[in-house]
């Protein structure tokens, strides 16, 4: 298949904001399709190889990219700094360059789709010796057979700047319509790539062998699930309300949450974002091959720091400490932690993912040894607030952030990918209004002045709209970052910069700078209020009215383990709001 006619759909997706007509251009692109590269367009569309959890990534330097361009094009190396420098967009230098081409191909090949593919898949694997030498003729390979609008999205692409703003839910849409027989498949579909959180591979089953297949996907090893995240509450009356009198509290831990993996002696862990990250606890593989009893399972644990002296629980921002390259055994000898258990997921051929929560725990008692390092979540059944209450002050007073209480019904089966009422988390800082954190994402910013000067003075922070998805922002905070946030956040934003606003941003106010919405901050807020100028939640509380969070302040706390689509939601934050004044009619 001939990759112009990605382009093509490309050039009309950047030309729209609006969600629905991007789904329809994904679904004459996908039915336009061969088959076997369906799963191949779908990496590409979102600018990946391959899922995040494989690691593989297609990025190469700019300067690279630059010498490609240049060898291709015969176009001078000062002329394509220059243009870079005024347009910014090193997908439309290409493009210019590509248009202005000083030398002709005499022997051009066809640049399909599968050619990209594995020329692309070739630069991201290679490296050591020669590696460079070896991408720059790769890619001016496939610079000098492309048409000027291919060389763009090639461009973009292999640099990491496609950002068309397609989310895996617009993407699961296109498949339900374009395969499924219609938007009625999109749950099957998403429970599928729920639990194996591979789009590429859905996708393929889903064309190769139809929505029944699909319907049949199994949990597997290595595959990791998308996680089952908890609903917030404020009190102990309306968590047992929700559950109807009873439920199983346990401690909240406040670390890492890993999902491990492990087949005889291999064990993989994947972060929250189902990235790999077994490098930065490979303690945590040894307690696993030692003291797990099952030839394959799949469990969940928060991953604490601990003093080992005193078995004390130390701050989430210890982990930290483990997220490097080199050094990690120094890190783990520094930074001892333990695991405390909660879920599980798979054990020896059988998926408990569907089972209730008292099945899956009691497989979980089975399976482990347990040890000081490798511990099962504390946890009670509760029938009243005071119970509940008493539980909660135990939690904090053993250093963790509350509760997390799950439901006890028949139905409370592993709900990967979703936010639910089964699990409901309880935490301090709801109980009193002036204090709750929620988790926003950057959009965009303003320049700083005086000390400030150089770097930014206040970020336009956003919550996530998950029917919509799209960001809208809800408060714009230049409070609590120390001289050195100050620094990091503008020199992690910098590989986010987009020339305007983001195709999923939803924005009234005009930041002077914007950004694709990647970082994800913990803020302290004072209250929500009822705003005319930001949009989140907009019309759901009053006609023309939106939600603003006051007087925030950045916690420290980097949600590094948090994707964007993991931000707090625009409906949390108006549940927030309803639940002030629930707050406030009732004292
Ligand atoms: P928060 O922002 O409150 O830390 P979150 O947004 O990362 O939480 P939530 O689903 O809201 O995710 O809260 C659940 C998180 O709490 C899980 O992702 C997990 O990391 C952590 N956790 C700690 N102890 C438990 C437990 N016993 N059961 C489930 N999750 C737990």
């Amino acid at each position: 298949m001939d990759y112009v006619v990605i382009a093509d759909a490309y050039g009309k997706m950047e030309a729209t904001s609006k969600r629905l007509e991007m789904i329809d251009i994904l679904v004459d692109l996908f039915r336009n399709s061969s088959k076997d590269v369906v799963s191949i367009i779908v990496y590409l569309t979102q600018g990946k190889l391959y899922p995040d959890f494989v690691g593989v990534e297609i990025g190469i330097a700019e300067k690279l990219a630059v010498k490609a361009l240049v060898r291709a094009s015969g176009v001078r190396e000062s002329e394509v700094l220059a243009d870079l420098q005024r347009t910014g967009d090193i997908g439309q230098v290409a493009e210019i360059c590509l248009a202005n081409r000083k030398q002709s191909t005499f022997f051009s090949k066809a640049l399909t789709v599968e050619r990209v593919y594995e020329s692309l898949d070739k630069m991201a694997k290679t490296s050591g010796v020669g590696a460079v030498d070896m991408k720059t003729a790769v890619f001016a390979g496939l610079l000098s057979d492309a048409s000027p609008k291919e060389a763009k999205y090639l461009m973009r692409t292999v640099t990491g700047n496609l950002r068309l703003g397609v989310a895996d839910m617009t993407v699961l849409e296109a498949l339900a319509v374009a395969f499924g027989g219609g938007r009625e498949a999109r749950g099957v579909i998403e429970r599928a790539y729920n639990i194996c959180s591979d789009l590429g591979r859905v996708s393929t089953l889903l064309v190769l062998e139809g929505l029944d297949a699909v319907r049949l996907l199994q949990v597997g090893v290595f595959e990791p699930i998308r996680p089952m995240l908890a609903e917030r509450l404020s009190s102990s009356e309306e968590i047992l309300e929700k559950f109807g009198g009873k439920c199983l509290a346990e401690y909240k831990y406040d670390g890492e949450r890993i999902q491990v993996h492990k087949q005889g002696d291999r064990v993989v862990l994947y972060s929250r974002r189902l990235e790999n990250i077994s490098s930065q606890y490979p303690d945590v593989a040894v307690l696993i091959r030692e003291r797990v009893g099952a030839y394959e399972v799949i469990f969940e644990a928060e991953c604490v720091a601990v003093d080992l002296e005193t078995g004390d629980m130390r701050p989430f921002q210890e982990l930290m400490h483990r997220r490097r390259k080199y050094g990690i055994e120094a890190a783990v000898e520094q930074y001892p932690i333990s695991l405390y258990v909660f879920d599980m997921l798979f054990v020896d051929g059988r998926d408990l993912t569907c089972e209730p929560l008292t099945v899956r725990r009691a497989v979980l008692e089975g399976v482990l040894e347990r040890n000081s390092q490798l511990q099962i979540a504390s946890q009670k059944v509760v029938g009243c607030p005071k119970e509940l209450e008493g539980f909660f002050e135990e939690s904090i007073a053993g250093g963790c952030e509350g509760l997390i209480c799950k439901s006890l019904a028949k139905e409370s089966v592993y709900q990967a990918g979703s936010r639910g009422w089964l699990w409901i988390k309880y935490k301090r800082d709801y109980k009193s209004e002036m204090t709750d954190t929620v988790d926003l994402v950057i959009v965009g910013a303003f320049h700083g002045r005086g000390k400030r000067a150089g770097a930014y003075g206040a970020l336009l922070l956003a919550a996530y709209n998950r029917e919509r998805d799209v960001f809208e922002t809800v408060t714009k905070c230049g409070t609590g970052f120390t001289d050195k946030d100050i620094g990091d956040v503008y020199a992690i934003l910098q590989n986010h910069v987009v020339p305007r606003k983001h195709a999923r941003v939803l924005s009234m106010m005009e930041a002077e700078v914007w950004f694709e919405p990647c970082v994800v901050l913990e803020i302290l807020g004072a209250e929500v209020t009822l705003s005319p100028i930001h949009l989140c939640a907009i019309d759901s509380i009053r006609k023309d009215s939106g939600l603003a969070i006051r007087f925030p302040r950045f916690t420290g706390k980097y949600r590094t383990d948090k994707s964007p689509q993991d931000a707090t939601t625009s409906k949390e934050i108006a549940e927030m709001y309803q639940n002030q004044l629930k707050q406030i009619t009732t004292s």
